[in-house]
């Protein structure tokens, strides 16, 4: 480690933690700044197991952070990809209404869009969606011309590397495991070592809510972990999806619905769902983790939860076991597509945030402590987001510094 004193330890070197860093290294260039991040690499998480969409902003309530800072993230995040080389394709997608009760809320989706400030969004009757997307269903479709996919790793490992370059370091292997208050200062456990810091942001991402907890903060909310399974679609098959069709979104949810997405290294994938993970972390089925799962039986959050979507949680759980019925689902998008097609793809697990009487926080989340900023949640367009995120944290973080030292 090269020093044990700072004065902004940012807790967790995924996307929005880099993006943070990188946001304060260039306004305070003065501050001794370090991301400790507890896994060998970056960006192990969230960062890498997503969508890879760069989301244009139509989904999110008006006037919420989501809306605002997905916005104005989009703008960033395309600049930023091409000045650094980050693979990306601003390609577009449609979302598409294929039941007669969809278009009220496809109408009400565009309008929010609209209202949202997302560029170039039309609706399409049957023939122009056809035009697009020759193999695809449905009765009208919203197109976002600004959406586009993009590898959210390499964004993140570019941020980092310019962090460095600024003075930042970046301690991997590095896990933060307490936090101790003296009069001035904090004192981190990290691994074995101890160091010292004025000041914390955590962007923790699916620890969030528990290194809140260790610096004496209660976030008043917890952290749920909702796996994502993805299927591949095989090669022979991929010409049926130009770019990326998703269906219109449960607007009581935070999930967007299983959709068919083009990466940018060439593959189609279908997914992701949405079941409760028995580990944070726990990317295959078998994944567990005793402590962690009876943590997350044992609260009220989870209870609270699971009384209000409990049909949504059944219907997701055999859509997981029942690869016809994921296929039945995907025949509702595109047609041609068969349960054969499917092969197994990667999964990742989204941190959702769920409050004390079961409600799935949509929107951002951050909470204050003294000497501390706790991102607790930040789930999708967060990645797509990350960099006006980073801004905007950053502004918190050094206003709340100053005011502290
Ligand atoms: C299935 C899925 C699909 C998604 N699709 C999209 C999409 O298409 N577009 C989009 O914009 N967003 C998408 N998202 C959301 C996006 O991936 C996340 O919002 C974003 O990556 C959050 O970044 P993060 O840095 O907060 O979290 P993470 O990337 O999870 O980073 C948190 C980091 O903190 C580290 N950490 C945790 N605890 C400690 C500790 N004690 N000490 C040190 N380090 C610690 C972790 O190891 C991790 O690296 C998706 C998410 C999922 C799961």
């Amino acid at each position: 480690m090269p020093a044990d004193k700072f004065d902004i330890a940012i807790i967790g070197g995924g996307i929005v933690g880099l993006a943070t860093a990188l946001s304060l290294a260039k306004s305070r260039p003065d501050l001794r700044l370090c991301v400790f991040e507890k896994e060998a690499l970056i960006g192990e998480h969230q960062t890498s197991h997503n969508s890879g969409v760069i989301h244009s902003g139509i989904y999110y309530a008006p006037g919420s952070l989501k809306a605002s800072l997905c916005v104005k993230g989009v703008g960033a995040m395309i600049s930023f990809a091409k000045e650094n080389g980050v693979p990306f394709e601003q390609c577009g997608k449609v979302i598409v209404a294929t039941r007669e009760e969809q278009r009220p809320r496809l109408r009400a989706l565009f309008e929010r869009g609209i209202a949202n400030g997302v560029p170039g969004l039309r609706i399409l009757n049957r023939t122009e969606l056809l035009e697009l997307e020759p193999h695809a269903e449905g009765l009208e479709a919203i197109h976002s011309p600004t959406t586009g996919i993009i590898d959210f790793r390499r964004a993140a490992e570019v941020m980092a590397e310019k962090f460095k370059a600024g003075g930042g370091s970046v301690e991997t292997m590095a896990k933060m495991v307490s936090a101790e208050h003296t009069g001035s200062e904090l004192v981190l456990k990290i691994g074995r070592m101890e160091i010292r810091t004025k000041y914390l942001i955590n962007c923790g991402g699916l620890y969030s809510d528990t290194i809140a907890l260790m610096l004496g903060v209660e976030p008043g909310v917890r952290i749920i972990p909702f796996r994502g399974e993805y299927y591949l679609i095989r090669n022979e098959k991929r010409h049926l999806v130009k770019n990326l069709i998703y269906p219109v979104p449960d607007p009581d949810l935070p999930f967007l619905g299983v959709h068919l997405t083009r990466t940018v290294d060439g593959k189609l994938e279908a997914g992701p769902n949405a079941i409760l993970a028995t580990a944070r972390e726990g990317y295959r089925r078998s994944d567990w983790k005793t402590g962690e799962f009876l943590a997350t039986l044992s609260s009220p959050h989870f209870w609270n939860m699971a009384r209000r979507y409990w049909k949504t949680g059944i219907l997701e759980c055999y859509r997981a076991v029942s690869k016809r019925s994921f296929a039945r689902e995907l025949q509702g998008l595109i047609k041609g597509i068969s349960e054969d097609d499917l092969v197994d793809g990667p999964s990742g697990v989204r941190a959702q945030c769920v409050a004390e009487d079961g409600t799935l926080v949509h929107d951002f989340k951050i909470v204050e402590g003294p000497r501390s900023i706790h991102v607790v949640n930040v789930p999708s367009p967060a990645a797509t987001a990350s960099l006006a995120i980073g801004e905007y944290i950053a502004g918190l973080g050094i206003k709340s510094y100053d005011e502290r030292t």
